[in-house]
């Protein structure tokens, strides 16, 4: 038996006792979840003493890889404080803290908090709508999502994402949105350029918004980087023109930076790519924060707006308030997480180096590392931005995606291909011999998983397209 479907008891009594996310339980009767019991830098170790490469990044959420010291010891050092307390009519230092440095950090404020990605896409959908119906307009409240857009799978958030394969059993629950065309250039039609299917979805939002947007609260979308759409890029020029569109039509734009934001795409934000022509970046009227916020180390989720949001809910009237709440709102050990974060950004080591000079470094090695996997003849596609690259491999076999994940694991790397979409989403602090392991190992178990879909009898050609499941 392999490593990778060799159950341990851990494993074994985890698939009787825990619902394990995004997953058909059935397939752990003979691929059993692997039982990490501790984790280092970028690398788990599992029960059996192996080590693999935390090449996702645990679902996007690592930054500076597992049991980093400072996060670890803002942790501890608050729980020696105040460990949690309802934020509803009492705060605390941290909380506080950390919402000025947000609003010094992304120019929007009012920081409201949960614990996860799709509250922050609910708080940021319902703040939208009410905010407009405080203002007298409560006819806006529709919303537009984009092709491939994923926000959470909370009913709210679920119904302005654009993944199928999430929706569909739940389709009946949701209330319908739109969902305009993606600027991803993949999705450029025969003989048409990049530049010109960009210019066509702009078209496609301006039309929606010239007929729609006196039912329309807010647009929202992923800045740069569409995540489980399998790594679809586009150009930032699309977040100019959404934001002088949602301008001209009255219409909330939510960046959803859940995925994308500390840093990931190569600025510290995402939108922030989106410069005007004054120098300037262009500022969404809603930011969702998750993910990174901590680290990857402690559930905490921030949604930030502007002051006329803000203002449109300030009254003598109690229903005029924003009353949604959630247990752990704020939750002062998270903040602190979420502090040693932004302090790890905001410090320089001794070259003079921050944490976005030293990952474009990093990328650029990483990159010119990848150099033969971006010329594999079986891979096209082949795109990258800031720490997140991806590859689309050359096949229709619907099972690449789970053989992938098994092969990459007995080789020590945790890598989840999204459908054909090969991709790498690492925490910031890659040596170069782990880079190097990465990607050597990227490589090599692409040729042994294509040899072995070659090698299927004809009979196993696939009937249904490739699944894609993040
Ligand atoms: C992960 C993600 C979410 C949902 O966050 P959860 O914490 O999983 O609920 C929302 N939006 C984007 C872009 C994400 O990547």
């Amino acid at each position: 038996m392999t490593s990778s479907n060799r159950a341990s008891n851990l494993a074994e009594r985890s698939r009787q006792a825990v619902w394990h996310p995004c997953t058909q339980m059935k397939v752990h009767e003979h691929f059993p979840p692997r039982a990490i019991v501790a984790a280092e830098g970028p690398w788990l170790i599992d029960d059996q003493g192996h080590r693999i490469l935390d090449a996702v990044s645990s679902w996007w959420v690592n930054l500076f890889g597992h049991n980093f010291g400072p996060i670890r010891e803002a942790i501890t050092d608050q729980l020696g404080k105040l460990d949690h307390i309802m934020l509803a009519g009492l705060t605390h230092p941290p909380v506080v803290e950390l919402s000025e440095r947000l609003a010094g950090l992304t120019g929007l404020g009012h920081a409201f908090y949960a614990s996860d990605g799709a509250s922050a896409t609910e708080i940021a959908l319902k703040m939208s709508a009410h905010s407009w119906r405080n203002r007298g307009r409560a006819q806006k409240n529709q919303f537009i999502g984009l092709q491939g857009g994923y926000h959470g799978e909370t009913a709210g958030a679920l119904s302005v994402t654009d993944i199928p394969l999430f929706r569909e059993a739940y389709a009946p629950l949701l209330r319908l949105s739109a969902t305009l065309p993606s600027p991803d250039p993949r999705h450029a039609a025969p003989g048409v350029s990049a530049q010109a299917h960009l210019q066509s979805t702009i078209d496609a939002l301006a039309a929606y918004l010239a007929e729609h947007h006196e039912h329309t609260a807010a647009l929202i979308l992923e800045p740069l980087v569409q995540g489980a759409a399998g790594m679809a890029m586009y150009a930032p020029e699309y977040l100019l023109a959404v934001r002088r569109l949602c301008d001209q039509y009255q219409v909330h734009w939510i960046a959803d930076e859940i995925a994308v934001g500390f840093g990931r795409t190569g600025t510290m934000f995402a939108h922030q790519q989106a410069v005007l022509p004054d120098g300037s970046h262009v500022k969404p009227d809603f930011i969702c924060l998750s993910k990174g916020l901590t680290g990857g180390v402690m559930p905490l989720s921030a949604v930030l707006t502007t002051d006329d949001v803000y203002a449109a809910f300030w009254d003598d009237s109690v229903v005029h308030g924003f009353l949604h709440s959630h247990s752990y709102t704020g939750n002062p050990l998270a903040c602190r997480a979420a502090l040693a974060v932004l302090d790890t950004f905001a410090a320089r080591d001794e070259q003079g180096q921050d944490v976005l000079e030293r990952n474009r470094v990093a990328a650029a090695r990483f990159t010119a590392m990848t150099a033969p996997l971006s010329q594999h003849p079986r891979v096209k596609a082949t795109r990258h931005v800031g720490m997140i690259w991806a590859w689309d491999v050359d096949t229709s076999e619907p099972t690449f995606a789970s053989r992938y994940h098994r092969a990459a694991m007995a080789a020590g790397l945790l890598l989840r291909p999204i459908g054909s979409t090969l991709y790498v989403m690492p925490p910031y602090v890659l040596s170069e011999a782990d880079q190097c392991f990465l990607a050597e190992g990227m490589l090599r178990v692409l040729d042994q998983v294509l040899a072995e879909i070659d090698a299927l009898p004809d009979s196993s050609a696939p009937a249904a397209p490739v699944v894609p499941v993040p």
